[in-house]
């Protein structure tokens, strides 16, 4: 895949089957920039959920296995309730973590901090539409904890000392960060977020501070669509 491509505001497209679903959503959903025609890496098993939803009033969530998951790979802060076929894709993303951290912080985080994953509810901006957390199909990401380098590591480690100890990444606090240990955490996370996108057998749906409501974590599903709209064209210094 082009680089550009997966920098593009908005990339998305449907898949043909789900025709119903592409009518319920606004015509801007389907944003200049799509400029591949979507197709899914793999099927997925909760692609053929209903998803369209009465906009107002009592709104039931589609009966869907949840399981508590706790982190393989990595750690979440706190458990995680996700449908089980999320579970898997979400043991591909700790995986990402790991790898984009061990070269960036000669370390693993020891946990992700998350602000949510199932929760019955609409898409704000789409009340037509159930959200893929009502689904248990999607993560908030807020950040990552990170413990100390052994004693050995650190006194040859080439990193800033206070990347040394123990600190946590925030998207709120370093996504845009330029100067000082800050702008490294922004290198970890944008490197992270272009790893994602890159990836096509983990996410479908990637947005971050590009989209609105997002400035201060990512959020990563598994929707029968595409959409990535995570930088903000033109924003932070090394792009
Ligand atoms: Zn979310």
């Amino acid at each position: 895949m082009r680089r550009a491509t997966s920098r593009n505001l908005f990339a998305v497209a449907f898949a043909n089957a789900l025709g119903v679903l592409a009518a319920a959503l606004p015509a801007g959903a389907l944003e200049a920039g799509a400029t591949e025609p979507w197709q899914p890496a793999d099927t997925f098993p909760l692609d053929a959920v209903e998803r369209v939803v009465p906009t107002q009033g009592r709104m039931r969530c589609p009966p869907v296995t949840l399981v508590t998951y706790r982190g393989e790979t990595l750690r979440y802060h706190s458990p995680v309730r996700v449908n089980p076929a999320f579970r898997d894709r979400l043991r591909r993303f700790e995986e990402v973590v790991r790898d984009v951290a061990t070269q960036v912080y000669a370390r693993a985080p020891k946990r992700i901090r998350h602000i949510g994953t199932f929760n019955c509810r609409r898409i704000a901006r789409w009340p037509g539409l159930l959200s893929e957390h009502g689904l248990g199909n999607a993560i908030d990401v807020a950040g990552f904890e990170f413990g100390p380098l052994s004693r050995t590591a650190a006194r040859q480690s080439p990193l800033p000392k206070a990347l040394r100890r123990s600190f946590t990444v925030r998207m709120k606090d370093h996504w845009t960060a330029e100067t000082g240990d800050a702008a490294l955490h922004a290198r970890f996370l944008r490197t992270l977020a272009d790893r994602l996108i890159e990836r096509r057998d983990i996410f479908r749906v990637l947005l971050g501070p590009a989209y609105p409501g997002h400035h201060d974590h990512f959020h990563f599903d598994c929707a029968p669509w595409r959409l990535v709209s995570v930088f903000v064209r033109g924003e932070g210094f090394w792009r």
